[in-house]
């Protein structure tokens, strides 16, 4: 007889239900699930070949020290041996955890549990600095906490979507399908997409906007400075909710409009048009993923765009507010625990000694940290000049995905004792690894996860650990015990856990706090078991419900007001005469980060089978360079990279995009990553990874 397993897909921000049914044979097949409120029923191309991802080829079985098969407890020994001898040696900052959007919030409460609480430093990252920590600065600047306000129904609610930075018709592929047929149901609905390149997004758009790489801050600017002499302007919410307005206007009306057309890269009517747009229609949301938040200027943009949307009051009802687009899984459960290095867990900040002091308190830990520890970017620059001694990296491929990726993989290479959680034996970084430690993957693993609409979701297990995999979570635990913490440690199921981080989230919050989800404070196995998705905050007392924040004007700040937070329009200037284009690295459709699992299907692969520069035709054959000719691009890392051309006129001039998932022993096999340079944004840390200077030439 065959079972069937409700789940939730383990690749985009976008968190759908999936069906999962194993027949008598074993053989696995997957389905939308028709109840989940994420989806609805619909699965796009990578959820739909789940189940062709699940061979046990390429799997860690077992765990291996210096590539020799060990027992769990010599291997457990041994990483818990080696970080309690470094931090004796050198202090709790010789060490550092890089984690993954991938985690499911058990692992990463835990694995923030144990750094912050237990060895006392907040050298704790994860991959989702390079996904969405500019959108959690923006959100904590202008709301006093990381707080999505909306929901996806609010996109189909609107009478105008804007999608900044988002090709969302394949990095989020089945809320853009919700998009789709709401605006066929509704042609009078409007979208705008913002991209400096023609994306199969801009194929429902009304109007697209090719602005220049980095104009966002700009573009959002000339739009308040236009909103404030308009009628859409809400007096009464301005004096009642937010503080900062007339800074920001000022800030704002810096630019005439020569140079807003000159920031922009616009036409002055295609400016005019979505200025109108904008203040004659109420009912607006504005969605923004990572062309927004990979910048040195993310923060900036992030709040250029929320500055819009408090101007007007258009936040917080229905089918109206700025809305954020998480590209993983989990970025969102890792940020509610605290698994960034500048965050506390229950969404509680590192810097406020009551956060520091009450966290420590619920968890009887020794210690707290009390700074922010490294970011992805400068915690891989300590490991190369030898400040990290002891690196443990789960889920995650930071050899390929980290910027600068060939300076990353001398710095682990060189790093005196590296541990990898992972699935797969063979990836560029467990290749790496003093320790390897075989995890379980989806399918075999119980947890939750928490989508872009903040609706936390199961993930059930439906097949056996293969070999000795063991759960993320359960490795951290064990370590954690062997170096002496077992009381805090003592954890039997992820049940337990997600009960622990709900009762934290409830811990002394009087609703002064947005995460809190007390009402599973007290779940048991049965009720994990059964828990059905459900979007936070959930206090205790109440039940599911949709949910949105700040329809009535109160924000979490001190004095209860949000934010306006004035950001200047310059455009970063990165291109010159050695590096005269500009790269944009991003997702293709059918592949998920660096390709790992994705690569295992042959259905997915079909659609694009190899890395490419796609380039503007006009550019091209300035260059002397031809469709589908091999072309070789260097940046100022010095990495390179072989790649073949695709010219298309949906490209922007001046640019390139070449997609993120390729790798290879040496970046001229396609791993563009090792071309970004370490620039990042200096409120979030989040690397620049669509506004990178590059020569290219025919090879
Ligand atoms: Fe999975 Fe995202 Fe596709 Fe949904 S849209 S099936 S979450 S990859």
């Amino acid at each position: 007889m065959s079972t069937e397993t409700r789940t939730t897909c383990p690749y985009c921000g976008v968190g759908c239900g999936v069906i999962a049914t194993v027949d008598d044979a074993g053989s696995v097949s997957v389905k939308g699930d028709p109840d989940h409120p994420a989806n609805f029923g619909r699965l796009c191309s990578k959820g739909s070949a789940l189940a062709e991802t699940l061979d046990l080829e390429g799997r860690t079985l077992y765990p291996e020290i210096m590539g020799e098969r060990a027992s769990w407890d010599t291997a457990l020994d041994t990483v818990a041996r080696t970080f309690a001898e470094t931090i004796a040696k050198s202090g709790p900052d010789s060490v550092a955890f890089y984690v993954s959007g991938q985690l499911l919030t058990e692992d990463y409460y835990v694995a923030n549990k144990l750094m912050k609480g237990f060895i006392g430093s907040a050298n704790i990252d994860t991959n989702s600095r390079l996904c969405m920590a500019s959108s959690v600065a923006g959100h904590r600047r202008a709301f006093g906490a990381d707080t999505v306000p909306g929901t996806y129904e609010d996109l189909e609610l609107a009478d105008l979507v804007v999608l900044v930075g988002s090709n969302m018709g394949w990095c989020h592929p089945v809320l853009y399908q919700r998009l789709a047929a709401a605006k066929t149901a509704r042609p009078g609905m409007k979208v705008v997409v913002i991209d400096p390149r023609r994306t199969a997004t801009s194929d429902i758009a009304d109007l697209h906007l090719s602005i220049r790489p980095d104009g966002d801050v700009a573009l959002f600017n000339g739009l308040l400075a236009h909103l404030a002499k308009s009628t859409a302007i809400d007096e009464n919410y301005l004096a009642a909710h937010t503080t900062g307005f007339a800074d920001a206007f000022a800030a704002a009306s810096a630019l005439s409009f020569a140079g807003l057309i000159d920031n922009t890269g616009l036409g002055a009517s295609e400016l005019r048009q979505f200025f109108g747009l904008f203040e004659r229609t109420e009912k607006v949301v504005t969605c923004y993923s990572q062309g927004v938040n990979q910048s040195s200027v993310g923060t900036d943009k992030v709040n250029a765009i929320i500055n819009c949307h408090l101007a007007t009051g258009r936040i917080g009802r229905p089918g109206m507010g700025p809305f954020s687009l998480t590209g993983q899984p989990n970025a969102m459960g890792g940020r509610e625990v605290g698994g960034l290095a500048n965050m506390l867990a229950a969404h509680m900040t590192i810097e406020n000694p009551e956060h520091r002091d009450c966290v420590q308190r619920f968890w009887n830990a020794p210690t707290i940290a009390s700074r922010p520890g490294l970011k992805a970017v400068d915690m891989f620059e300590a490991v190369a000049d030898g400040r990290i001694k002891a690196l443990w990296i789960m889920s995650t491929n930071p050899v390929v995905s980290m910027p600068d990726a060939d300076r990353v993989k001398a710095a682990i290479e060189a790093c005196p004792f590296v541990v990898v959680s992972d699935i797969l034996k063979e990836t560029d970084t467990a290749r790496l690894a003093h320790v390897l430690l075989p995890a379980t993957g989806w399918g075999e693993k119980s947890g939750t996860v928490t989508n872009s609409e903040r609706r936390i979701s199961r993930q059930r297990p439906f097949l056996p650990a293969p070999g000795e995999a063991r759960p993320d979570w359960w490795q951290i635990a064990e370590v954690a015990r062997r170096m002496g913490f077992e009381a805090a440690f003592s954890f039997r199921s992820a049940a337990e856990i997600f009960a622990e981080h709900a009762a934290l989230s409830a811990f002394e919050n009087d609703g002064a706090r947005d995460f809190d989800i007390g009402a599973y404070a007290a779940i048991d196995e049965t009720g994990f078991n059964a828990l059905a998705p459900f979007q936070w905050p959930q206090p205790a007392g109440t039940g599911p419900g949709t949910t949105r924040f700040f329809a009535e004007g109160r924000f979490f700040h001190p004095d209860g007001k949000a934010r306006f937070v004035p950001v200047a329009p310059d455009v970063p200037q990165r291109t010159c005469s050695d590096f005269p284009l500009v790269l944009n690295t991003g997702r293709v459709r059918d592949h998920w980060h660096t390709m790992t699992r994705t690569g295992k299907s042959a259905r997915l692969s079909a659609h694009i089978a190899e890395p490419y520069a796609e380039m503007h035709p006009a550019d091209a054959r300035g260059l002397g360079i031809g469709d589908a000719d091999l072309v070789e691009l260097a940046s100022e890392t010095g990495s390179r990279a072989i790649v073949r051309t695709l010219l298309s006129a949906r490209q922007s001039r001046g640019s390139i995009f070449v997609p993120m998932h390729w790798t290879g022993e040496t970046s001229a096999q396609g791993r563009i990553d090792a071309l970004v340079p370490p620039v990042t944004d200096p409120v979030s840390g989040q690397p620049a990874s669509k506004h990178v200077a590059v020569q290219a030439k025919r090879f």
